[in-house]
């Protein structure tokens, strides 16, 4: 009960936050969210549907089966209906413990004949990155609405194709930006979208995490690069929604490799530098070789920071005036039920196709820069 009124009230407030992507502003997310606010008052009824949406899970790795999986047993607008995998040994212990029936469960050759199946409306890819745009795609084929892990894809010209297809197909398309419904990162955004501590002169990224060797994440053509395309991605997330624009600029240096076995296809760490066209700069730095986990913004009167930033549980930020006092929350299921509401009622996601793509170009860009040593413009 708790919690649901946590979620509930952290919902409302979150339909205020203030992202400006691509044909979508801060602004119409603020008035759709007034809309519907004063719809929802006027007629005294839930903006929420009457039917839980069913979703099916695409790749049953780490990631569906430790939080995805769990966090939809706490949603209130979708439940988990469906499963897709490869690996057959999977499917007893998952059709048991979440009751999900044989009809419900497709492997990667049948996983087309979704299309006849009522019970998933939205079907989530859990893929490694390189997979994400055939299976977008498909789904969108097999008319099913799509949310796409993080990165959208290995390349823009992936990413403006799986944009098309679910445009041609009438469905809507996201990405598992979960940290959009995480309050620790939007109050960095909302900090930073109301210069409360002045406008901002500086942003400090880091996402690093050790990672062992063999891993998927380290083969190029699965993976489309190394912590750039996987942890760094946050740290472009962290920098635009905290400074509120979209950079005009990068440049990047790669960083030495100390385990050239290990890091033979993919960058072992990168630092990059984002410039925004109100004269903000974020100095970013991402390595599968050293913990870090920081979002830090030095302003004209100030500074906030999280520090853990990124994680599941366990976020904590500070400012220049005192400690943060905000609760954690369940970020899979918030992304999940918004999207579902989004679907049911027709509603523009706060992260979509398009601001997958964007950050694509601007990660492409990061690695042209470090390539070629100079500054690469961005047009976003
Ligand atoms: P895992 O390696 O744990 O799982 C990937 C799954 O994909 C496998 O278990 C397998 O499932 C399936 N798969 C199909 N083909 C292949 C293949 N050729 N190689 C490897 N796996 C294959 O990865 P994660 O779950 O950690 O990551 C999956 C995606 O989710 C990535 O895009 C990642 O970036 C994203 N992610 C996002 C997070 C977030 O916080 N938003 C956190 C973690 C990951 P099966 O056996 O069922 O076929």
């Amino acid at each position: 009960m708790k919690s649901t009124y946590k979620r509930r009230r952290f919902l409302h407030h979150f339909g205020q936050a203030t992202i400006a992507v691509s044909g979508l502003t801060l602004a119409s997310f603020d008035a759709l969210s007034e809309t519907l606010v004063s719809a929802e008052k006027k007629s005294g009824k839930s903006i929420n549907q009457a039917r839980k949406l069913g979703i099916a899970l695409v790749g049953l790795g780490q990631y569906s089966e430790k939080q995805l999986a769990p966090a939809l047993q706490e949603t209130k607008n979708c439940r988990l209906a469906g499963i897709v995998t490869g690996t057959p040994e999977k499917i007893d212990k998952w059709k048991e413990k979440y009751n999900i029936p044989d009809k419900n469960v497709y492997n990667y050759l049948n996983f087309d004949s979704i299309k006849d199946n009522p019970d998933i409306d939205i079907v989530y890819i859990v893929l490694p990155n390189s997979m994400h745009a055939e299976y977008t795609i498909r789904a969108a084929k097999a008319g099913k609405h799509v949310i796409c892990e993080k990165p959208m894809a290995t390349s823009v010209k992936d990413c403006e194709a799986m944009i098309k297809a679910c445009k041609d197909a009438g469905k809507m398309l996201s990405i598992g930006y979960r940290l959009h419904f995480e309050p620790h990162n939007m109050k960095m955004a909302e900090l930073g979208k109301k210069k409360t501590y002045g406008k901002i002169k500086k942003v400090i990224a880091i996402d690093s995490q050790e990672i062992e060797a063999g891993a998927w994440r380290l083969d190029r053509e699965r993976a489309g690069g190394g912590p750039l395309m996987d942890l760094g991605i946050y740290c472009v997330q962290g920098a635009l929604y905290t400074v509120g624009e979209n950079p005009v600029s990068v440049s990047a240096k790669e960083g030495e490799k100390t385990d050239i076995n290990k890091f033979a296809e993919v960058e072992q760490s990168i630092d990059f530098q984002l410039e925004f066209p109100g004269g903000a700069v974020a100095n970013c730095h991402t390595s599968y070789a050293e913990q870090g986990n920081t979002l830090r913004a030095e302003a004209e009167k100030g500074w906030f920071e999280l520090d853990p930033a990124y994680g599941y549980d366990g976020l904590k930020g500070k400012t220049s005036q005192g400690d943060m006092d905000i609760e954690n929350v369940n970020q899979q299921a918030l992304q999940m039920d918004d999207f579902a509401d989004c679907v049911a009622n027709k509603k523009p996601t706060r992260v979509p196709g398009e601001m997958g793509l964007r950050d694509v170009k601007i990660l492409m860009a990061v690695y042209e820069a470090a390539r070629s040593g100079k500054p690469v413009p961005l047009k976003l």
